[in-house]
C-alpha cells in the first residue's frame, strides 16, 4: 500500500538527531519558552526573512491573536470584516470568528484555486479590515494584486501560511508577503512537528510585541497581565526537533516538487484536470491536487491499486452544519473543488518506483465506459 502522507516514514529521515534533541530538552528540565523556543523563533524569522517570529500552540490560534493583537492596538473592532477564501480549510475562518470578526468568502480562481483578486474588491465594505489570502495546497496567492487593493482600502493583509512554509513570490518567502502570517507546525505539514505547533511572523514591531503578550496571558512579564490574553506556546521539544526539520524543509520541499513534476508530465489521462503551475518556486505541493469529474470511483481504482489518496476537503466550510451563517450561499467555484478534487501522494518519503505506480494508476483509470 502507498501511504498517503507516512510520518513514520518522513521523519525517519532525521530520527538519530530528533532523538538527541529531544533528549537533551527532557534532561534540561526547561519546557516552555526557553533556548529552544527562541532559537527556533529566530531560525524561522530568518528562514522567513522577516524581523519577527512568535511560537504559539498551533496554527489556528497563530491566525487568532494575530488579529486579537490588531483589536488590541485599535486597528480592529469586533464585528469587522475580513474577507477569506470559501474553499479554504475551516481553521482559517474558525480564526476570524474566534478573534471576534466576521468572515465573509471570497470564490477562488478557478485554475489556482486561490482566493481571486477580481472578486475581492466587489465585497469590500466600510466594515473590512483585512484579507486573508491562503496559500493554498502549497502554492503563495497572488500577492501583488491583493496587495495593491489592501493598499486601496488601507486593509491588513494576514497570509495562512499554513500549508506553504517555503513556498515563494517573486523571490519572497510566505510569512514575508503582507502585514503578518500564520503558520502551522502540525504534524502532516510540510514542517511538522511531533504535536501541536504553530508560529506568526511579521515585520511589524508593534504587532509582534502585543501578540506576544496574548499568547502568553496578555502578560511580558510574569502575573502582570496587560491585555486579556491566551495561553497559546511552542514547547521546547517541539521547537528542538522543528529546529533540526528547518535545516532539511528546502531540500523535503524540493523532493516534493520532483514527484510534482513528474505527475504534471507524466499523468496523460483526459479524464484527469492537473493543477496549473505557473512558476515551480511559488508552490512546495503540501498538496498535489487533480479534480476528476468521477473523483470517488476514481479514488476507488486507486484503493483497489494499492495507493491511499484524501480529498482536500468533502465539505466546503459554508455547507458545514456548524456554519449556519452561511446557509443557502452559494459559491459555485468552491463547490465543484469540493465535488472533484483529490489529492494524490506527494511527499518526501515516496520513491521513484512509487510515483511511478500513482502515474500508472491515474493513467489506468478508464472511467464511466468500465461500467457500461
Ligand atoms: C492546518 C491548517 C490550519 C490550522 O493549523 P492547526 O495547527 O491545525 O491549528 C490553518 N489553515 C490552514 C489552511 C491549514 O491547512
Amino acid at each position: 500500500m502507498i501511504r498517503y502522507c507516512d510520518l513514520k516514514k518522513i521523519n525517519s529521515a532525521y530520527i538519530d538527531e530528533i532523538n538527541e534533541a529531544i533528549a537533551r530538552t527532557v534532561s534540561s528540565g526547561w519546557y516552555i519558552h526557553g533556548d529552544e523556543g527562541n532559537r527556533f523563533e529566530n531560525n524561522f524569522a530568518r528562514y522567513c526573512g522577516c524581523r519577527y517570529c512568535i511560537g504559539t500552540g498551533n496554527g489556528l490560534d497563530a491566525l487568532a491573536i494575530i488579529m486579537l493583537a490588531y483589536r488590541e492596538m485599535g486597528i480592529m473592532e469586533s464585528g469587522d470584516e475580513v474577507i477569506v477564501p470559501a474553499n479554504t480549510f475551516i481553521a482559517s475562518i474558525l480564526a476570524i470568528i474566534q478573534a471576534g470578526m466576521k468572515p465573509i468568502l471570497c470564490e477562488p480562481d478557478a485554475i489556482s484555486y486561490n482566493i481571486s483578486p477580481e472578486k475581492i474588491e466587489s465585497i469590500i465594505t466600510e466594515r473590512t479590515r483585512a484579507i486573508m489570502p491562503v496559500h493554498l495546497y502549497g502554492q503563495t496567492a497572488e500577492m501583488a494584486p491583493i496587495l495593491e487593493i489592501a493598499r486601496r482600502h488601507s486593509l491588513k493583509v494576514i497570509e495562512d501560511a499554513a500549508q506553504a512554509h517555503g513556498a515563494t513570490y517573486n523571490g519572497k518567502r510566505t510569512g514575508n508577503l503582507g502585514d503578518a502570517a500564520g503558520f502551522s507546525f502540525y504534524p502532516g505539514k510540510n514542517l511538522g512537528a511531533m504535536g501541536d505547533g504553530g508560529a506568526i511572523t511579521t515585520n511589524d514591531t508593534q504587532l509582534a510585541e502585543t501578540a506576544r503578550a496574548i499568547a502568553n496571558y496578555g502578560s511580558h512579564k510574569k502575573y502582570i497581565n496587560i491585555y486579556k490574553g491566551v495561553n497559546s506556546r511552542l514547547d521546547e521539544i517541539q521547537a528542538a526537533l522543528l529546529n533540526i526539520k528547518l535545516q532539511y524543509l528546502d531540500k523535503d520541499n524540493e523532493k516534493r516538487r520532483n514527484i510534482a513534476r513528474r505527475y504534471l508530465k507524466e499523468i496523460t489521462n483526459p479524464l484527469i484536470i492537473l493543477p496549473h503551475i505557473n512558476c515551480m518556486e511559488r508552490h512546495v505541493f503540501h498538496i498535489f491536487p487533480i479534480l476528476c469529474k468521477e473523483r470517488d470511483t476514481l479514488q476507488q481504482h486507486l484503493e483497489a491499486n494499492g495507493i491511499e489518496t484524501l480529498v482536500h476537503y468533502p465539505i466546503p466550510p459554508h455547507k458545514q452544519e456548524a456554519m449556519k451563517e452561511f446557509a443557502g450561499a452559494e459559491y459555485p467555484v468552491t463547490e465543484r473543488i469540493h465535488r472533484e478534487e483529490l489529492s494524490l501522494p506527494c511527499n518526501p518519503a515516496m520513491s521513484d518506483e512509487e510515483t511511478t505506480a500513482v502515474i500508472d494508476a491515474v493513467n489506468g483509470f478508464p472511467g464511466r465506459e468500465q461500467k457500461d
